[in-house]
């Protein structure tokens, strides 16, 4: 049952995130009155089609969707695969990009007090999730992909890690780091807006929960970590 009141529970939360996201799209655009509108091809200088431009497009999609296809060679949930394709537009709402706008924001990343709070920072650089990561990838005998202090990219080490594996791994590794950056958000947000404490037990708690239920819902491979 907690799986289907988590599902309904993140609703709303989608619901406004596509708001946000479509406020993002829309915020460099104003109307003018009495101007008819007219259609503008993005993707030439000339704001007209040309095949030729539409042909390079295709290839500049192949090379920047790579995030994507992990996301999608995974057995997450949708809401987690949403939240990893705001990860990779680095449109999350963290502390620098509601800087940006102007928004109340938290001085420091809630998790270590001691740098600013970033998406990057949040997943990979931050002392905590190191440690996450550390004792996730421990449970399954992978503590040596373990991202160092020296990363500072969430995609380039996701990418770095799956190649480590097997091909017949990668979907259940996507799936677990899906599943760890998810847990790291939700921990965040429940001390950004509930004032809990941060804590290593309680987000290693909150991973192997969501482990069970996304096992219990098709997920292959995770069964180690929600029983270790
Ligand atoms: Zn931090």
């Amino acid at each position: 049952m907690k799986w289907t009141e988590d599902i309904q529970g993140e609703i709303p939360v989608q619901a406004l995130m596509e708001y946000l996201e479509l406020w993002d799209m829309l915020e460099d655009i104003s109307v003018q009155e009495g101007i008819p509108d007219r259609h503008i091809w993005r993707l030439s200088a000339s704001g007209k089609y040309t095949a030729k431009s539409a042909y390079g497009a295709l290839f500049e999609g192949a090379l920047s969707f790579a995030p994507f296809e992990r996301i999608w060679k995974s057995w997450a949930p949708p809401k987690c695969r949403f939240f990893m394709w705001l990860v990779a537009h680095n449109r999350c709402w963290t502390a620098d990009r509601l800087a940006r706008r102007g928004l109340p924001h938290p001085d420091h990343c809630l998790l270590c007090d001691q740098e600013e709070e970033n998406i990057q920072h949040l997943l990979i650089g931050c002392v905590f999730a190191r440690q996450f990561w550390y004792d996730i990838l421990h449970s399954i005998g992978l503590a040596a992909l373990a991202p160092q202090s020296d990363v500072s990219s969430f995609d380039d080490w996701w990418d770095k890690a799956v190649l480590t594996v097997s091909e017949d791994a990668r979907k259940g590794l996507n799936s677990l780091i899906i599943l760890g950056a998810w847990t790291i958000w939700k921990h965040r947000n429940d001390c950004v807006f509930n004032g809990a404490t941060p804590r290593l037990s309680t987000a290693l708690n909150l991973a192997r929960e969501e482990a069970l239920l996304w096992s219990l819902a098709g997920a292959r491979g995770l069964s180690p970590i929600h029983s270790s």
